[in-house]
């Protein structure tokens, strides 16, 4: 069976502490994390763990 099911679940942004999405995308195997009120995204792969793409704003990169 093909289980193309999209999860979105609400937790706190790590970056400005207001309410983000959290989106377990299945048939990508990756996590990915948004939030709307400061722009931060994570994009996780949901095998390894590892960090696909993330982008924080007010966080230099140094
Ligand atoms: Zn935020």
């Amino acid at each position: 069976m093909l289980e193309t099911t999209e999860t979105t679940q609400s937790v706190r942004c790590p970056n400005c502490g207001s309410m983000a999405e959290r989106e377990y995308i299945v048939s990508s195997q990756v996590v990915q994390t948004q939030c709307p009120a400061c722009d931060y995204l994570m994009v996780l792969c949901s095998r390894t763990n590892k960090v696909i793409e993330a982008y924080a704003p007010g966080i230099p990169v140094r």
